[in-house]
């Protein structure tokens, strides 16, 4: 029978020091081996210098360190600079996406949730071949070392994580809760919860559920459309949950942690884009707690959607703006590298997305 190696990436401090006293080794390797991989971004046995060389070879022997069983396919910098997408083969042979983009505020990693996705929405390049599987926290984290080992060498840091790369986050629900809290400890990547936003399609009970986590990320809904009728034809889910009880999971989740909720809303030409349906998101999201986020659509080959014209994207948020609603347009980043919101995909197809 194969031998399984024990993975140490994504353990805590105390979980590490039990490890290394099982090996037969003192406690404090325990923190030697989480300096090694969460702060100075070295994945490899051999090169943790101050680990001695015995027992180095037994963790080899034994262990591994996810990252670097990682393989970076690709990597791609925007025209500008500030948007970096990693193509990334995970140990089992599937890849996936991720962004990090460098804001005026901090460095941003968008992290992905699962291998594609399952919602099917219309306008969305992640769910074209469905949902393969879930990652697991420690892949999620990953994604997280790759970026903050790149920015190190210059000084800089993570400073922000959102969980809006592919999938749907509530779909895998323990591991990325797991993820939240490892990349707060301050051993690991010491993130405060408020510097993370997890985005969901709106799967009701997983709002639930992370209300009662008690941990104040912020929370990002993609609405797309005020009216059910409306976004059944763009969002498949919607046939399950609807929108009342969205908002209203959502309500109850900014009353608890005293954040306002994020409403994305995607702008695609002749579909979601008249003043009339503004006015109508406006009515629908007046009194609450919440902010909107207006994205003009991406293109995604193999859709088709159209963007509307700059004007129109400004009357949309005027029509909020004037009924009290904040709102915002989404600053496009890494467009041309095919890294901006919904552009993210699970297969490497040559000449393709890369
Ligand atoms: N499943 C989660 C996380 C993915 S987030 C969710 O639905 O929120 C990805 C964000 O990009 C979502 O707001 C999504 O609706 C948006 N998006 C998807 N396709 C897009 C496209 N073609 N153009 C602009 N935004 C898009």
């Amino acid at each position: 029978m194969a031998f399984k190696k024990q993975e140490l990436f994504g353990l805590s401090v105390d979980e590490l020091r039990h490890i290394a006293q099982e090996m037969g080794m003192p406690a404090f390797r325990g923190r030697q081996l989480a300096d090694w991989m969460y702060k100075q971004h070295v994945w490899d046995f051999s090169a943790m210098t101050d680990i001695a060389k015995k027992d180095a070879a037994l963790f080899a022997e034994k262990c591994t360190v996810l990252p670097k069983d990682l393989t970076v396919l690709a990597e791609k910098t925007s025209r500008d600079k500030l948007t970096s997408k990693l193509l990334v083969r995970l140990a089992d042979g599937n890849s996936i996406e991720t962004v990090g983009m460098q804001h005026g505020y901090g460095y941003s990693v968008c992290a992905s949730s699962q291998v594609g996705c399952a919602m099917g929405c219309v306008f969305c390049a992640s769910t074209l071949e469905g949902c393969v599987r879930n990652l697991t926290a420690a892949e999620m984290l990953s994604q997280v070392a790759l970026f903050q080992k790149k920015l190190a060498q210059t000084g800089g840091r993570v400073g922000n994580i959102i969980i809006m790369g592919s999938g749907e986050p509530l779909l895998n629900y323990a591991e990325t809760v797991k993820f939240m809290h490892l990349v707060h400890q301050p051993e690991l990547y010491n993130l405060g919860y408020r510097n993370i936003t997890l985005s969901t399609c709106g799967i009701v009970d997983g709002i639930e559920n992370l209300q009662r986590e008690d941990i104040p990320i912020n929370l990002a809904i993609s609405l797309h459309a005020p009216t059910d009728a409306l976004r059944e034809q763009l969002m498949p889910v919607n046939k399950k949950y609807k929108i009342q009880d969205i908002m209203s999971a959502a309500d109850n989740y900014a009353k608890a942690t005293g954040r306002r909720v994020t409403y994305e809303y995607i702008l695609i030409k002749g579909v979601n884009d008249a003043p009339d349906t503004a006015k109508k998101l406006a009515k629908l999201l007046s009194g609450r707690l919440a902010a909107v986020n207006i994205i003009p659509v991406n293109p995604v080959k193999a859709k088709g959607w159209q963007r509307p014209d700059s004007r129109d994207v400004a009357d949309f948020g005027m029509v909020l703006q004037d009924r009290g609603i904040t709102a915002t347009i989404r600053k496009e980043m890494g467009s041309d590298i095919r890294a901006a919101c919904g552009q993210l995909k699970a297969a490497h197809t040559p000449g393709d997305i890369f």
